[in-house]
């Protein structure tokens, strides 16, 4: 099993960089999800995300998650800014140009350019603190600029956000072989997720739709939720009118609450409460479950998957 970390730059208190209503919080988690779903489609690949959502996690839980999972290969994926256009990628400036991290750069650096229809602004160096401190071969894109005007543009096209995900996945699958899943196996997997968590997100992902804010804004307006801004409170309550709407086709779980009850993995668990499922937020949790100097062993997970559910 091959495992992808995906590490959307920002979130939370931090949005980085940001013109004119743009984000780069906001686009970063866009083609993540984007990257995540198209790699559904490819057998033996196995993906983590540092944040579903609009989240403030820091540079070095992002790092500790990646390592503590044993992640193959490190992926953050950011948007520039400072008067520049056009794309840029990043490894370790430690790295020599032999290095696999390198070879495998040109691989990633190429299909992407091949997508983004963007000038490329080359292959870089650079001392940051992910591409440091993952021990695993890592990359930072830098995917146009969002103070310049064209590549504003671009980056308020739903098309463009697919395409430059397409570019980092087409990457990915050369640099790690990955073949696509049979077409039954692949629809299997269509009917058998049904997601019951609490991320709008993460429900949209499932169905197979447009999770943008752009389409949650539309979709809220649809639905008589005025004035979206993608407030906690707000998706809650959109998540729960399309899940009403869909009731016909789609039979709403009396577990809607209690997450997956059949998984023995409390990471499995987490996630499908729409919860963050990282090693940092676990071991938090455990803490407040009185688990002591939790490091993440099997008896430890069984234990806090125990405790989760009784607290239900
Ligand atoms: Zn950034």
């Amino acid at each position: 099993m091959v495992k992808i970390y995906l590490d959307p730059g920002h979130g939370g208190t931090d949005p980085g960089a940001v013109a004119d209503g743009l984000q780069e919080k906001d686009l970063v988690l866009d083609i993540a999800h984007e990257i995540n779903r198209l790699l559904r489609r490819y057998q033996g690949v196995d993906v983590r995300m540092s944040r579903t959502s609009d989240r403030t996690v820091r540079l070095q839980q992002r790092t500790d998650d990646a390592n503590q999972w044993g992640a193959d290969y490190f992926l953050s994926i950011h948007i520039n800014a400072g008067g520049g256009t056009g794309y840029e990628d990043f490894i370790y400036n430690q790295l020599s140009s032999g290095s696999d991290t390198s070879a495998m750069r040109d691989v990633m650096h190429q299909s992407i350019v091949e997508r983004i229809g963007m000038r490329n602004r080359g292959k870089k160096t650079a001392n940051f603190h992910v591409l440091r401190a993952s021990r695993m071969p890592a990359l930072l894109t830098e995917n146009g600029f969002i103070d310049h005007a064209d590549d504003a543009v671009n980056m308020r096209d739903q098309t463009w956000i697919r395409q430059v995900a397409q570019g980092h996945v087409n990457g990915l699958v050369g640099l790690f072989q990955l073949e696509q899943r049979q077409q039954s196996e692949a629809s299997e997997d269509e009917k058998t997720r049904t997601y019951q968590g609490n991320s709008i997100v993460d429900y949209l992902n499932a169905m197979g739709k447009d999770h943008s804010y752009q389409n949650r804004k539309k979709l809220a307006e649809t639905h008589g939720i005025t004035n979206y801004q993608g407030t906690a409170e707000q998706n809650l309550s959109l998540l729960n009118k399309l899940r009403d709407n869909n009731q016909s086709q789609q039979p709403v779980l009396s577990s809607d609450a209690t997450g997956d009850l059949d998984t023995t993995s409390v990471v499995d668990y987490l996630k499908s409460m729409g919860e963050d499922a990282s090693f940092a937020h676990r071991k938090d949790l455990a803490q407040q479950f009185g688990i002591a100097n939790y490091r993440g062993t099997a008896s430890q997970n069984t234990e806090l998957l125990a405790k989760l559910r009784r607290q239900q």
